[in-house]
């Protein structure tokens, strides 16, 4: 009997959202509307945010691009990020016009080394945008207090990290700017979407605007399902917005998160005690108690990676490499970069396990004897 290949990814619909999908679709309004305001007052509640803003946005890399154009990043400004990075960070700097800066990563988290940023700080440096990778906390308090030497912005990258608390407290309901990315991978999906969270009332209502090409009076209209058709254009625009369809997807997605994210902690916390005793093979650094995961990811050493590879393919599981470091690529290749040893280094180890919210017991099992029985 052939069996059934258990993905790296797989999203965890349900009839509920079916039901809210015919809804949204039979009001017939389906542009940004009163439910993508819904999906935005959903967000803060979950992110236990007070006194902050949430912007939706069609997907993350739209969120980092709004947010650079908002905060003021462009033509020959510089923001520092991890090359060990999904390549939309970067696309997303040279589009507001700046260049990307790659930096180093630390073992421990894989999150930026800010002693290496340090050092690639220059008069044009505008920001830093640091990334919780696999949902795991980089080293937040150094980012902070660098960008608070040398008066830079600090926008966090927390698409792997809904719902993962420092110190007790969420990400994204302290600090500087954050974004989150719902696309069709994430632990919360919209199919495609993402979202910004702001202190600042004016870089919101700007940011608002330059959403939905840069209409003053429309976003309020909509949100009541409306439009205006008296309105100032009074800023830069995209057309960046969450429609209601995706907001929909979102908003049953949400209602379940909690139970979603408990979930995939336990599925992590188990492969976790599987494989710490194999030697050759080193599981994230954390205890997972205040972590939300979207993808977990070990290390694999002694060049054996494309073997673990091969073997857990025949058993009929899938496997992921996130990501190839960004400075690897041609395009990116001229981009201004730092000493990237440790990100050379792991960029040949890492090895993205199959994680699902929800996922079969039966998958689980399957997973942890595939990935035992090559180290037998
Ligand atoms: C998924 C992801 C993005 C991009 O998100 P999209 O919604 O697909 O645009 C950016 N950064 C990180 C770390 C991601 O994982």
């Amino acid at each position: 009997m052939m069996m059934k290949t258990i993905p790296v990814f797989s999203p965890d619909l349900g009839i509920d959202t079916i039901r809210h999908l015919s809804e949204t679709l039979e009001i017939g309004w389906l542009g940004m509307g009163k439910v993508t305001k819904e999906f935005e007052e959903r967000i803060s509640e979950f992110l236990e945010l007070d006194g902050r803003f949430v912007v939706a946005t069609n997907t993350a890399t739209s969120a980092l691009h709004l947010a650079l154009r908002g905060i003021g990043v462009g033509e020959g400004d510089e923001v520092i990020t991890p090359s060990f990075n999904c390549v939309a960070d970067q696309h997303a700097i040279k589009m507001a016009g700046g260049e990307p800066v790659m930096c180093d990563i630390l073992e421990e988290n894989l999150g930026i080394d800010c002693k290496k940023a340090e050092e690639l700080i220059s008069e044009k440096t505008k920001a830093i945008i640091p990334l919780h990778y696999g949902g795991i906390p980089c080293n937040q308090k150094e980012v902070f207090d660098l960008a608070k030497k040398y008066n830079l912005r600090v926008i966090e990258d927390c698409c792997h990290a809904f719902g993962t608390r420092i110190n007790g407290k969420k990400l994204g309901s302290y600090g500087d700017i954050a974004f989150f990315s719902f696309d069709a991978v994430k632990t919360l999906t919209s199919i495609d979407g993402g979202c910004i969270i702001l202190k600042n009332k004016e870089e919101f209502e700007k940011i608002q605007h330059m959403r939905l090409l840069g209409m003053d009076k429309d976003t309020l209209e909509r949100y009541k399902n409306k439009r205006s058709w008296v309105y100032d254009v009074d800023t830069e625009g995209y057309r960046y917005h969450l429609n209601n369809v995706m907001a929909t997807v979102g908003i049953s997605q949400i209602k379940r998160i909690d139970e979603m994210i408990e979930s995939r902690r336990s599925v992590c916390k188990s492969y976790s005690e599987a494989f710490k005793g194999l030697q050759k093979i080193e599981v994230p650094n954390t205890d997972f108690e205040n972590i939300s995961s979207f993808n977990y990811v070990i290390r694999v050493y002694d060049n054996k990676r494309q073997d673990l590879i091969d073997h857990l393919k025949l058993l009929g599981i899938e496997t992921g490499i996130h990501w190839t470091p960004v400075h690897k690529f041609s395009y990116f290749s001229e981009s201004k970069k730092g000493d990237l040893t440790i990100t050379e280094k792991i960029a040949d180890e890492i090895l993205t396990l199959p994680l699902h919210s929800n996922m079969k017991q039966e998958s689980i099992q399957r997973v942890i004897d595939g990935v035992t029985s090559f180290y037998k």
